[in-house]
């Protein structure tokens, strides 16, 4: 499509695009009266109006039924979890079996690494990216620091990190087939962000995940910026597990619950372990108090406390939204919106005398709705002056601010009207 930078073009868009009405779905916090351009949905996403009362049905269930909420509620609580499975394993291409909810995402990866990381000393290393956000940094060196006794590994030998070429902003898929290939049979584990948090890189998961496999590893997926944003087919990938948070792209408020995939294949393997739980018990048996573990079938297997529903009711609600939308229009909206913040950084930068440079990859197939615009100059006072604006980006040292146009609340109006005050804040 040609692009226009006018705003009687942004507001031709918007009247075309279907997902327009969702913007007014969600609420704004206010600058000086005015409400924000919100480019921060993948750090935090916006609460929609919605939440609220599926937050205050669990608050008034908790008020006239006390315990016997868990079974006589609207959504009784003893199963609540399981109005997931439908919505949530469509967002991320699973069979209902295979996705559940439970704590929250670096707890998840670290009890997938239970089942999944099982090093010996020939079968020790884990494959990740280099930069990989810091929580999961730390997760790796810690599973490796738990196993080091018994095995000897040190974790400088047991964690390889797929480093960018000089120079490049992205890592090259042959650079992780390459290096798959080159720890071979040493390798026990390849967990990477499907969404790379810095760059926005999206990542060919199905490719690396059957490269893999053909060397005897196990492939995990850590989902922070991809469940909600990109298109995932984890059954079909055969990825092992996967594991999301649900406060960025899936608005579900701070810090709230994590998502986790495991592949149906691993749901009867019992000699995969695992930390268990009352709630991962043979659910129709769970109040028997029995004294031996008899797993669900499936990914509530690995559940482990019985849940938070204070928490799940946001995540509920916002699972619901997505699933009246489906991931392929939300899919075709980012594309077109990330692309259209993509030409109003290219003209602003051309009519000011300014420097900076869009780091995410410009191949829309390896990115989703994040743009990391690296600046040469001024940097920080320029985030200072979006923010004073009324536009919220999000800054990461040493000079990148992110922008995330998130295709259920930000118009194309929003994008016009953020590369007017980007110039001002440039020539200011
Ligand atoms: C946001 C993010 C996390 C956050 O982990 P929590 O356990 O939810 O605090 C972890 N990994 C990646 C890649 C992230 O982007």
């Amino acid at each position: 499509m040609i692009f226009e930078n006018t705003l009687e073009f942004a507001k031709h868009l918007d009247l075309q695009d279907p997902l327009h009405k969702y913007q007014d779905e969600f609420i704004f916090p206010k600058v000086q009266g005015k409400k924000v351009i919100y480019f921060t949905g993948n750090s935090l996403g916006l609460q929609p109006k919605r939440t609220k009362a599926y937050v205050d049905e669990v608050m008034n269930d908790w008020a006239n039924l006390a315990v016997e909420g868990h079974f006589y509620s609207e959504k009784p609580w003893w199963d609540y979890h399981e109005r997931f499975a439908d919505p949530l394993s469509k967002i991320v291409g699973a069979l209902p079996s295979e996705v559940t909810v439970m704590n929250t995402l670096t707890v998840n990866l670290h009890l997938l690494m239970v089942s999944f990381y099982q090093p010996t000393q020939t079968r020790y290393k884990i494959i990740c990216e280099e930069k990989a956000f810091p929580s999961d940094q730390y997760m790796f060196q810690s599973q490796v620091d738990f196993h080091s006794q018994n095995l000897g590994i040190q974790f400088e030998d047991a964690i390889v990190e797929i480093k960018r070429r000089d120079g490049e902003h992205n890592i090259r898929l042959e650079d992780v087939l390459a290096k798959i290939e080159e720890v071979g049979d040493e390798l026990a584990l390849v967990l990477i962000g499907g969404v790379n948090y810095y760059t926005g890189q999206v990542f060919d998961m199905k490719t690396i995940t059957a490269a893999g496999h053909k060397v005897g590893a196990y492939v995990g997926w850590d989902l922070a910026h991809a469940a909600g944003n990109i298109k995932l087919e984890l059954h079909d990938w055969n990825a092992d597990f996967a594991a999301w948070c649900s406060y960025k792209y899936m608005n579900s408020g701070p810090g709230n619950a994590s998502g986790c995939f495991i592949h149906k294949k691993h749901h009867n393997n019992a000699a995969l372990p695992r930390f268990a739980g009352w709630w991962g018990h043979n659910k129709e048996r769970r109040f028997k108090m029995e004294q031996t573990f008899d797993p669900i079938q499936g990914a509530d297997g690995w559940q482990i406390s019985n849940l938070p529903i204070l928490s799940l009711a946001p995540y509920l609600a916002s699972v619901d939204m997505f699933d009246e939308i489906g991931m392929d229009a939300l899919i075709q909206k980012r594309d077109a919106i990330t692309s259209y913040l993509e030409f109003i950084l290219h003209e602003i930068d051309k009519e000011v005398d300014s420097s900076f440079e869009i780091i995410t990859p410009s191949n829309p197939t390896e990115r989703a709705s994040q743009l990391s615009v690296l600046l040469h100059g001024e940097g920080r006072s320029l985030f200072d002056y979006l923010m004073q604006n009324g536009v919220i980006t999000d800054w990461r040292e040493p000079n990148v601010i992110r922008l995330a146009p998130v295709p259920l609340y930000t118009s194309f109006e929003d994008i016009y009207q953020f590369g007017q005050i980007l110039k001002a804040g440039i020539q200011s």
